[in-house]
C-alpha cells in the first residue's frame, strides 16, 4: 500500500475503485478551409444546439441551485454572437473545429478582462467549448464516469457542469490534482458531504479501477489498501458521522470553555436552512451578495428591508454583519472600481469610503433602522482594515449611527501584527483567513495552482491568528474566525488553542466543528496549536496534528 497526500475538503472516509472524468477531446490539426462553408457552419449551429439541450436535460434531472447553474449555462452555446464568430472564422478559412475554438476563445478573453466571478465563468465556457468540439467530431462527451457501480471520482479539476448533476450514490469521494480550499470543488463536497481531497498531484498516476481508501479529514489517499482495514475505516467512520450529527448545543470544549458556533451566510436563498441550523446565530453576513445583480446602488429603505429579513431569522441570536466588501474578487456593478493593476490590492473594502464615504454611511444607517425593528443582537464589521487609525474610525462612524458593537475584520497582516492598538478602538476582531492567507502568503486566492500557499494550515497564518487572539485576550475583547480555515474540524482544536472565542463557518460543518471541539480539551487545544505553529510547513503542521490528535 502507499499513501498520496492532498489538501483535504470535504470530511468523510470512503473507499472504492477509482474512475477518471473523460477528459477534454484533442483537436485535430488544422485542416484549412471548409469546401462547403454553409454546411460547416449548419453543423456547428447543431452542436451547440446539442450542448445547450443536453444541459438542459441534465438541468431537468438536478434540483436548486444545481439546475440554476445548467439552465445559466445552457444560455451560452445558444448565444447568437457565438455562432457568428464561428462563421466569420469558417469565413476566413479556419477548419470548424478550429472556428469553435476561435469564438469560444474571443468570448472567453472577454469574460477575463471583466474579473472577479465573471472571470471565473472563464472556466464553464472551456467546458463548453470541450463539448461542442467533441459533439462535432463525434467523441466521448467530456464529464462524469458511468462505470455502472459507485466510485472515486479522480479529476484534474471539476467544472460545475461535471458537479451539477453528481449523484452522492454513485461518487463515493473526489479527488483532484488542483483545485484550493475555496474551489468550487471544495464547496460543492461539502454541500453534497462527499469527502474531497484536492490539490492531490500525485492522484495523476492512479489507474482506473484502482482501488483507494480516501480520508477527507486527513488528506489521505490510500492506494491498494487492504480490504479488510479498509472497511474497517469506512464503518468507523460511519458510526462517528452518526454521532456527530446527533450533536447540539452551543460550542464547548471537552472542559466546557464556550466557543461559539456561528454561520456564514452569503445569499438570501442560504437563509431559511441557515436559520434552523443549531447554532448560535451569523458569524460573518456576506452583505456584498445581496446586491450581485444590481446594476444601481440600493437605497436605505431596500438596503433595510433586507438585513431585517436576516434579523428576524436570527430573531434573539446574534447577527454579525460585514460592511460591503466589493472590489477584487468580489465587484459590485454599481460600484466605480476603475482600472486597477492589481485589484486585490486596490481600492477594495473599507477602503472604498475614501472614495465613496456616502456608501458607508447608508449602509450603516440601514443596519441601525433593521436592528431598531428586530431583536437580534446585531454587530458590524468591517473588511480589509489595515491599521489602527481606521479601525477606530469605523467603530466611531458605526456608534454615532447607534450601532453598538462595531468590529474589525481582520484579514492584512499589517492589522494582525497590530491587533492590541486595532482592538484598542474597536470592540472585537474577526479574522477572514482566505484573505488573511492570501496576503500573508502573497498568493492570489483565485490561483488554483497556488493551494498550497493559501492552506490554511500555514504556520504564518496560524502566527498571525495568535498574535491577534492574544490581543483580544489582553483587551478582554471577543476574537472570532470566519474564514474557510474555520469549518475544518481538525483546524477547529487549533484555533480555539490559538486563543479564537468563536468560528463562524458554512452551516452543514457545524455539527464536525462541534464535535471536535468537545472532543478536545483546553489543554489538548494548546498543545495543537503550539504543534502546528512549530511545523515547518502546512502539510507537516497538519501531519503532525492528526498524528498527535488521534
Ligand atoms: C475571508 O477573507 O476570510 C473572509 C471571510 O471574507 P471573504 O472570503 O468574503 O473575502
Ligand atoms: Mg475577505
Amino acid at each position: 500500500m502507499s499513501r498520496l497526500s492532498g489538501i483535504g475538503v470535504s470530511a468523510g472516509v470512503a473507499a472504492g475503485p477509482v474512475a477518471r472524468l473523460a477528459s477534454p477531446p484533442e483537436l485535430p490539426p488544422d485542416s484549412g478551409p471548409e469546401v462547403d462553408p454553409d454546411a460547416a457552419v449548419t453543423r456547428a449551429h447543431q452542436a451547440l444546439e446539442a450542448v445547450a439541450a443536453d444541459l438542459d436535460a441534465r438541468a431537468s434531472r438536478a434540483s436548486g441551485p444545481a439546475a440554476d447553474v445548467l439552465l445559466a449555462q445552457s444560455m451560452m452555446p445558444r448565444d447568437p454572437a457565438l455562432a457568428d464568430a464561428v462563421g466569420k472564422a469558417v469565413a476566413a478559412g479556419t477548419s470548424l473545429p478550429h472556428a469553435v475554438h476561435e469564438a469560444f476563445g474571443i468570448f472567453r478573453a472577454a469574460l477575463e478582462a471583466a474579473g472577479g466571478y465573471l472571470a471565473e465563468r472563464a472556466a464553464d465556457l472551456d467546458d463548453l467549448c470541450h463539448r461542442t468540439v467533441a459533439e462535432l467530431l463525434g467523441l466521448p462527451m467530456p464529464g462524469l464516469p458511468e462505470p455502472g457501480h459507485p466510485y472515486v471520482l479522480l479529476a484534474t479539476d471539476l467544472a460545475p457542469a461535471d458537479t451539477a448533476t453528481l449523484d452522492p450514490k454513485q461518487v463515493l469521494a473526489i479527488v483532484t490534482e488542483q483545485g484550493g480550499p475555496t474551489s468550487h470543488t471544495a464547496i460543492l463536497a461539502k454541500s453534497l458531504g462527499i469527502p474531497a481531497i484536492v490539490a492531490c498531484a500525485s492522484s495523476r498516476e492512479l489507474a482506473d479501477a484502482t482501488e483507494v481508501l480516501v480520508d477527507g479529514r486527513a488528506g489521505t489517499v490510500d492506494v491498494e489498501p487492504d480490504p479488510d482495514e479498509a472497511e474497517r475505516a469506512v464503518l468507523a467512520e460511519r458510526e462517528r458521522a452518526r454521532a456527530v450529527a446527533a450533536s447540539s448545543g452551543p460550542g464547548r470544549t471537552a472542559d466546557g470553555t464556550p466557543v461559539k458556533l456561528l454561520v456564514n451566510l452569503g445569499s438570501a436563498a442560504e437563509l431559511a436552512a441557515a436559520s434552523e441550523v443549531d447554532s448560535e446565530g451569523v458569524g460573518l453576513l456576506r452583505t456584498e451578495f445581496l446586491y450581485l445583480s444590481r446594476t444601481t446602488a440600493p437605497s436605505v429603505a431596500e438596503q433595510a428591508e433586507s438585513y431585517a429579513e436576516v434579523f428576524a431569522a436570527f430573531a434573539g441570536r446574534k447577527v454579525v454583519v460585514r460592511t460591503l466588501d466589493a472590489g477584487a474578487d468580489k465587484p459590485l456593478p454599481f460600484v466605480d472600481h476603475g482600472e486597477e493593476p492589481n485589484p486585490a490590492l486596490g481600492v477594495r473594502g473599507w477602503r472604498l469610503s475614501r472614495r465613496t464615504p456616502g456608501m458607508l454611511a447608508d449602509q450603516l444607517a440601514a443596519i441601525a433602522e433593521a436592528r431598531r425593528r428586530q431583536d437580534a443582537d446585531v454587530w458590524v464589521m468591517a473588511p480589509m482594515i489595515s491599521t489602527p487609525a481606521e479601525a477606530a474610525e469605523f467603530a466611531e462612524r458605526a456608534h454615532a449611527l447607534g450601532l453598538p458593537v462595531a468590529g474589525t475584520m481582520v484579514e492584512v497582516p499589517a492589522a494582525a501584527i497590530r491587533a492590541r492598538q486595532v482592538l484598542a478602538g474597536c470592540d472585537f476582531a474577526s479574522i477572514g483567513t482566505n484573505d488573511l492567507g492570501q496576503y500573508t502568503l502573497a498568493a492570489d486566492r483565485m490561483a488554483g495552482e497556488l493551494a498550497d500557499l493559501l492552506d490554511p494550515w500555514q504556520p504564518a497564518l496560524l502566527e498571525l491568528v495568535r498574535t491577534t487572539a492574544a490581543a483580544g485576550r489582553e483587551l478582554g475583547k471577543p476574537v472570532g474566525v470566519c474564514g474557510e480555515a474555520a469549518s475544518d474540524p481538525l483546524l477547529a482544536p487549533v484555533l480555539v488553542g490559538l486563543g479564537v472565542t468563536s468560528l463562524s463557518m458554512a452551516p452543514s460543518a457545524i455539527p464536525e466543528v462541534r464535535a471536535a471541539l468537545a472532543a478536545h480539551t483546553d489543554a489538548d487545544c494548546t498543545r495543537l496549536a503550539e504543534i502546528a505553529v512549530a511545523a515547518s510547513g502546512a502539510v507537516e503542521a497538519q501531519a503532525a496534528v492528526v498524528d498527535a490528535a488521534h
